[in-house]
C-alpha cells in the first residue's frame, strides 16, 4: 500500500493554535493538499459524492484536524478500561471495517492535535486507578498509522505511557509503516498488534491495505525493537480450504517473528459475524460484495445492546475455535491465546 496523502484538508481554526496543528498544516501545504477551513470537526460539510461509494471514497480520502473539546474518555470493556481519543477512521477500504456502522455515510479521518489534554485527562484515569494498571486503547475508532507520518501522535504517545508507572497502551493496526515508531521508549508498556487473516482474504477484501506477508514483516521489525506484540486474527472465514490458508499465516509468522517475540505474544481470534445494519451498510458501499452474509445459514445471537448479531453454527464455531486452537500451540507454545469468541 502507498503512503495515504489526502485529497483535500479541513482545519479547525483553533488547531493552528497548537504547535501541532501549524506542524501538520505546513506539512499538508507542501504537499499541495487543498485545505479549507471548518467550524467542527465533527459536522465537515463540502465532501465531494452523489452515490453511496463515491461519498464514502471521496471521506476516506479527507483529512480532518481539530481540537477535541469534551475530556471524558469512552470506556472500552471489555479489552481496556478507556479508549484513547487520538483520531477517527482511516484510509483503507476493508468491507468489513468494523467502523462502517459507526461512522456514518462520510468516515472521514479526524485527528486532534491537542495531544497534552488529552495526555492530562489519561493521567487523571492512571491517577484515580493506582496503584491499579489502567489500559487504554488506541485503535477503538481509527487505524492510527496511516497518519502517523504526518502527525506522529502515536510515537508521542507511546513515549508518554513509556513514562506512566500505572498506564499502559495497547492498539491494532492492519498496516505496516511502522519505521518511525520503532525507536519509541516503550519501556513494554505498549502492547503492539497487529490486525492479521489468510492472505486470500486479505486479497479480497480487505482493500488498500498492506498484504498479509507486509503486515507480518512489520511485527517482525516491531518485535525487535521490544515491544509486547499481539495479534487479532479476525474476522476468521470458513470456506473450503480454511485450515490450509490460516496453516500459511501461522508458518508465515513462524519463519519471520524473532525468536525474542513469541513469550510475550498474544493472539485475539475472532470468528466472522455481521449484524443486519452491517449487511446492509456493505451492501451499500460494495454492491458485489462476495461476503458470506446469508442469514438463513447462522445463528442469531442477542448482543448486550440490544441489537443482534449472525455467528456461525455452534458445530463450525467449535471447529474453527479447535482447528485454531491446536494450529497455534503448536506454532507458538509460549503465545497466550486471550480469546476466541
Ligand atoms: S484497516 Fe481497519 S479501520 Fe481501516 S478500513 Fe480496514 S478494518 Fe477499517
Amino acid at each position: 500500500m502507498n503512503t495515504f496523502v489526502p485529497k483535500r484538508a479541513f482545519f479547525e481554526p483553533k488547531a493552528l493554535e497548537y504547535p501541532l496543528g501549524k506542524e501538520i498544516y505546513e506539512r499538508l501545504q507542501a504537499m499541495n493538499v487543498p485545505i479549507k477551513f471548518t467550524g467542527s470537526h465533527n459536522r465537515v460539510t463540502g465532501i465531494p459524492g452523489t452515490t453511496p461509494q463515491e461519498a464514502f471514497r471521496e471521506a476516506k480520502r479527507t483529512m480532518v484536524v481539530g481540537v477535541r473539546k469534551s475530556t471524558e474518555f469512552a470506556t472500552c470493556k471489555p479489552s481496556a478500561h478507556y479508549q484513547l481519543p487520538l483520531n477517527t477512521s482511516c484510509p483503507s477500504m476493508c468491507e468489513y471495517c468494523y467502523l462502517a456502522t459507526t461512522l456514518g455515510k462520510k468516515p472521514y479521518l479526524r485527528v486532534y492535535v491537542n495531544t497534552e489534554n488529552i495526555f492530562a485527562q489519561a493521567q487523571r484515569y492512571i491517577d484515580e486507578r493506582a496503584p491499579e494498571i489502567t489500559w487504554f486503547e488506541g485503535a477503538a475508532t481509527s487505524d492510527p498509522i496511516p497518519t502517523e507520518y504526518l502527525t506522529g501522535i502515536l510515537y508521542k504517545t507511546i513515549e508518554f505511557f513509556g513514562r506512566q508507572e500505572f498506564g499502559r497502551f495497547r492498539f491494532v493496526t492492519k498496516h505496516d509503516q511502522v519505521d518511525t515508531l520503532l525507536s519509541a521508549k516503550h519501556n513494554g508498556h505498549t502492547r503492539f498488534r497487529f490486525s492479521l487473516n489468510a492472505a486470500a482474504i486479505i486479497a479480497k477484501y480487505e482493500h488498500i491495505t498492506p498484504s498479509m506477508q507486509d503486515r507480518v514483516i512489520a511485527a517482525g521489525k516491531v518485535a525487535s525493537a521490544g515491544y509486547p506484540l499481539g495479534f487479532i486474527i479476525a474476522p476468521v472465514f470458513y470456506f473450503p480450504g480454511w485450515q490450509d490458508e490460516y496453516e500459511n499465516l501461522f508458518a508465515t509468522l513462524q519463519e519471520r517473528l524473532p525468536v525474542e517475540a513469541r513469550k510475550n505474544l498474544t493472539f485475539e481470534l475472532i470468528s466472522h459475524r455481521f449484524t443486519k445494519r452491517a449487511k446492509n451498510n456493505i451492501l451499500d458501499l460494495f454492491p458485489e460484495t462476495t461476503l458470506p452474509m446469508e442469514e438463513s445459514e447462522r445463528k442469531f445471537k442477542y448482543g448486550q445492546f440490544g441489537y443482534g448479531k449472525y455467528i456461525y453454527q455452534p458445530e463450525v464455531m467449535k471447529e474453527i475455535k479447535e482447528t485454531l486452537e491446536i494450529k497455534l500451540s503448536r506454532t507458538f507454545p509460549e503465545a497466550k491465546i486471550e480469546y476466541f469468541v
